[in-house]
């Protein structure tokens, strides 16, 4: 097999060899074409450990049509047997959590308990889909006019498309292909390109578990790779997370070929502590929210508003001191909290907003950069940094960083709070701490924001509800998972239904209605 190594910078040598992360069509590990590829890396140690390769058109197109091919059978198959390939998903997925965990930390970066978290969330997924003869049940009205029966039935779409973010690279994966699957369509995923072996690993369970070749197709690639999915006139739907300048760019592509679409972007989620909060609960949570998974979570807390100087004070001073004693280390080791950022450059960019909020005036009170990890000099390290005093026109408040970052702003009311999170241009979520039912009430009430946590950090949604964010962090109509899922990837029919023994209505000129 042919294998490269790249330096950070992308230049190419064949001296010391790292094998290629193969794409899975038809049930099978290929490498089609491998002109163009980009490297994959261990976080921790920096070094190169794998590349995927990059899929041309005509790789997508062979995914696509071999998709297409598989649709007929799978799309007829019972869904009591479809369910239980889920559950064999489900069993497979339970005996493999260790080495899914292990392959996401190796190429992303979090620590390794925190990766067994993202697959026991994308396990759940697959549990509610194990449910997928009863969800697909329609409705029916016996009589709607004399003689004649009316129904509505749910079925699949055809091929449909997932294209998915470095930072979860086996749960969000599982938002998309398993209730797709599960409604019969057949699906053709393109992970990140820099984390995907824990992805296509899933993908092998999947068809350990009774897939027939084709239901799902694992190709790697980059905008090349994505632009012929989207163009395919073979794709009936297109599934996507990440960025928000990618997220609109799906939505307007897939609008203009006329393609069923659901478009998750970025985020900048605040959490509220009002004066009257334990302040214990508070620091606990946005700690775990704020610096878990190195601040790469789009659920991630990056701004902390303390509602009162009193409060703000108190909660500056005990972030302080937990911030500057958070363990950080490489993602395998031994009660490590934090692991380091996914790339180089991903670390670099990160650095560099500490540096603006720097020059932008606000106050940073733990300085993580140029944090060394013993035995680990070369990985993509960066600590834990707090800023105090962030004000709404400073950049480092109003775009998303995505690392170890945690802005605090200080408002004067409740009233100044909400507001914040609701003129910011990201809705993805929000949490409010507070002792008082009353402002909790009207918190939930009037923000607008799409997922919102009282008291509770991280609000993401179980698998029987649907996740999704307001304004610049979805566009689309349907969310991820529970219910919205499984309507974005079935089409609905409504049937009326006369037999021959009933009246003969004769020929009808007029609208038909109800005598
Ligand atoms: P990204 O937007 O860079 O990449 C996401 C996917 O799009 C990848 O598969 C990538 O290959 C592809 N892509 C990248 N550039 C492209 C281009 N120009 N044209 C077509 N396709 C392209 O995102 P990322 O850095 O992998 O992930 C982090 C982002 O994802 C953050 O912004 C985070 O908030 C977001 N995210 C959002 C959610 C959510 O549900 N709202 C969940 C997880 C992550």
């Amino acid at each position: 097999m042919t294998s490269v190594l790249s330096t950070p910078d992308g230049a190419a040598s064949t001296d010391d060899a790292v094998p290629f992360i193969h794409h899975l069509i038809g049930g099978q590990r290929t490498l089609a074409h491998v002109d163009r590829w980009g490297a994959v890396y261990n976080p921790s140690t920096g070094q190169q450990s794998g590349a995927a390769p990059f899929a041309t058109p005509a790789d997508v197109d062979a995914a696509v049509l071999d998709a297409e091919r598989a649709f007929a059978g799978w799309s007829a198959t019972p869904p009591l047997r479809r369910a239980r390939v889920m559950f064999r998903f489900k069993q497979l997925i339970e005996e493999h959590t260790d080495e899914l965990a292990r392959l996401i930390a190796a190429e992303h970066g979090k620590v390794v308990a925190d990766a067994r978290g993202e697959v026991q969330r994308g396990l759940e997924v697959v549990e509610f889909c194990c449910g997928i003869p009863h969800l697909l049940k329609g409705e029916f009205s016996e009589n709607v006019g004399t003689g004649i029966d009316s129904y509505s039935l749910r079925q699949p779409l055809g091929v449909c498309v997932g294209i998915t973010p470095f930072n979860f690279p086996v749960m969000v994966p599982l938002w998309m292909l398993a209730p797709a699957i599960a409604c019969g369509n057949t699906f053709v995923l393109k992970p990140s390109e820099k984390d995907p072996s824990s992805t296509v690993r899933l993908a092998e369970l999947l068809v350990e578990a009774g897939a027939p070749p084709g239901v799902l197709n694992v190709v790697h690639g980059d905008k090349v790779a994505v632009d012929a999915l989207l163009a395919h006139p073979r794709v009936q739907a297109v599934s996507f997370v990440g960025s928000t300048p990618i997220a609109r760019y799906i939505y307007e592509t897939c609008a203009h070929h006329g393609k069923r679409v659901q478009a998750m972007g970025g985020a900048k989620n605040h959490l509220i502590v009002m004066p009257d909060a334990d302040l214990d609960q508070a620091v606990d949570g946005l700690i775990g929210a704020a610096y878990g998974s190195a601040g790469e979570r789009c659920m991630a807390i990056s701004v902390a508003v303390a509602v009162g100087q009193a409060t703000a004070d108190a909660l500056v001073e005990r972030l302080a001191a937990r911030v500057r004693t958070l363990k950080v280390g490489a993602s395998a080791s031994d009660g490590v909290e934090m692991g380091p950022l996914v790339t180089a450059a991903h670390r670099d960019k990160v650095a560099g907003y500490v540096d603006v909020g720097v020059s932008e005036g606000a106050t940073l009170v733990v300085d993580g950069r140029g944090l060394r990890v013993d035995g680990h000099e070369g990985g993509f390290f960066l600590g834990g940094c707090l800023f105090d005093r962030v004000t709404p026109e400073m950049r480092i408040y109003q775009e998303e960083i995505f690392g170890p970052v945690l802005s605090v702003v200080r408002a004067a009311t409740f009233d100044e709070a909400l507001a914040l999170a609701d003129r910011h241009p990201f809705g993805n979520g929000v949490s409010i701490y507070t002792r008082d039912g009353d402002s909790a009430r009207e918190f939930v009430s009037r923000v607008q924001v799409g997922m919102v946590g009282v008291n509770v950090p991280i609000p993401v949604p179980l698998a029987f509800y649907s996740f999704g964010g307001w304004k610049q962090s979805a566009f689309g109509d349907m969310n991820q998972h529970g219910m919205e899922g499984v309507r974005f990837f079935t089409k609905q029919k409504t049937v009326t239904s006369r037999w021959p023994t009933g009246i003969r209505a004769g020929s009808e000129f007029v609208m038909p209605v109800m005598k």
